[in-house]
């Protein structure tokens, strides 16, 4: 399978992108060269695709559900209950639906943490896009949950192994405060041997880290440190609450910090993302939307925009968080921490690209793409997406999408009045 984009905006300039299989083979002006599918790219610009850093993909779902609350409260209360009535049919087509909407907002690859592993990979695997999908695990500091949590890790680990090289297997401990030390420590060493990434929350509110003093008499970092479980294969997300002795941890260890701008401020976490300390301190810090429960949407370009005003608002310095570095969080960062060559177009990256409709009116003048992408445009100026070397959308249209709207609606409205 090859793929021959014809006079595309590329850094500047009108070039012709070859892709042989799933990589970028070829950039050059002017190539005639054979190729199974040709792409017209006049008037638009080649971009990498976008990496969701953290997600709840099947929370599509809970759009709209439980909307301006505490996160304690709302997670007791409104999401905890709701979600032990989803079914594995509900799940695939809430993740069909968050595919979509990554898709059509040129994300091709995501982090996720959801119950019902198969569903959301299933869905991934028809949708042609990537996802690093970690099991969930919660025991509440329950000894006999924590066993029956191990057994079945190791039988869905074994499981993901039938899918494509596109989905990736992860370990998903929610939290410290959902998972005893015993279960954290047992994911530390498993993830380990099968080299796998260990996905969790951490040092997301105030309250996490005020609980975490009590119950461990250390702030949540220190705590994880202590348990020998931080590491190169370690990506928490949030770390919303990091002390200087906190990142100087992360940063010793080499664990990778998720971003989530629209999830925090509209839970309240905080806002205070010490962005510039983890970053000068060499932390690889990604961009991710949270679940749509609390960000309410899956679109990559505008958690960048956020993240950077933030930065700016806080720190009273409009230079915080400049536009060129804040897409490298969500896309050539992305990539490294899920250790994928993506993120860049270049030759021998792989092949996951963005056409920009540059006719949308958010993208005129063509001053600065990037400042136009992040602080002008949404998600809906992307055209076509290629994942893997393969069209997975094309003229904003992907295949099935028409199913996908018709059944998530349905399966949402089913399981509200279980
Ligand atoms: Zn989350």
């Amino acid at each position: 399978m090859s793929i021959l984009i014809k006079n595309v905006r590329l850094n500047g300039c009108i070039s012709d992108i070859y892709i042989k299989e799933n990589h970028i083979d070829r950039i050059e002006e002017n190539m005639e060269i054979q190729a199974d599918v040709r792409i017209d790219g006049t008037g638009k610009a080649a971009i990498p695709t976008f990496v969701n850093g953290h997600t709840h993909n099947a929370m599509t779902l809970f759009r709209g559900f439980a909307e301006d609350m505490a996160l304690e409260e709302w997670l007791h209360e409104k999401i905890w209950p709701q979600e032990a009535k989803l079914t594995e049919e509900d799940v695939y087509w809430g993740a069909r639906l968050g595919c979509l909407e990554m898709i059509k907002s040129g994300t091709t690859l995501f982090n996720d943490m959801y119950w019902y592993f198969h569903a959301t990979a299933r869905a991934v695997e028809e949708m042609g896009m990537r996802g690093v999908l970690s099991a969930v695990m919660i025991d509440n500091f329950d000894a006999a949950k924590t066993a029956n949590i191990k057994t079945k890790i190791q039988k869905l680990y074994a499981e993901s192994l039938q899918y494509s090289g596109r989905i990736k297997f992860a370990m998903g401990p929610h939290a410290i405060y959902t998972v005893s030390a015993d279960a954290l420590v047992w994911a530390k060493q498993f993830a380990d041997a099968h080299h796998l990434l260990y996905h969790i929350h951490l040092s997301e509110t105030e309250t996490e880290v005020g609980n975490s003093l009590k119950q461990f008499g250390l702030r949540p970092v220190q705590y994880l440190e202590q348990l020998g479980v931080l590491g190169e294969n370690v990506v928490i997300a949030h770390g919303v609450w990091l002390s200087d002795e906190d990142i100087a941890v992360l940063a010793k260890r080499k664990v990778k910090v998720v971003h989530n701008p629209n999830s925090n401020l509209k839970l309240a976490s905080g806002y205070k993302f010490r962005y510039q300390e983890l970053r000068d301190a060499g932390v690889c810090v990604g961009l991710g939307t949270d679940g749509c429960s609390s960000s309410n949407n899956l679109d990559m370009l505008e958690a960048m925009k956020v993240a950077s005003l933030l930065q700016k608002a806080w720190r009273y310095d409009p230079t915080a968080l400049p536009v060129d570095e804040v897409m490298k969080m969500g896309t050539v960062n992305g990539g490294n921490m899920f250790g994928l060559k993506l993120g860049r177009i270049e030759e021998g990256y792989l092949a996951d690209i963005n056409l920009i409709n540059l006719s949308d009116p958010a993208l005129v003048p063509r001053h600065n793409l990037n400042a136009n992408l992040v602080y002008a445009a949404g998600g809906s100026c992307v055209d076509t997406v290629i994942c893997d070397g393969k069209v997975i959308m094309e003229n904003r249209h992907v295949p099935g999408e028409e199913e996908i709207i018709r059944n998530a609606q349905e399966v949402a409205m089913h399981w509200i009045k279980r």
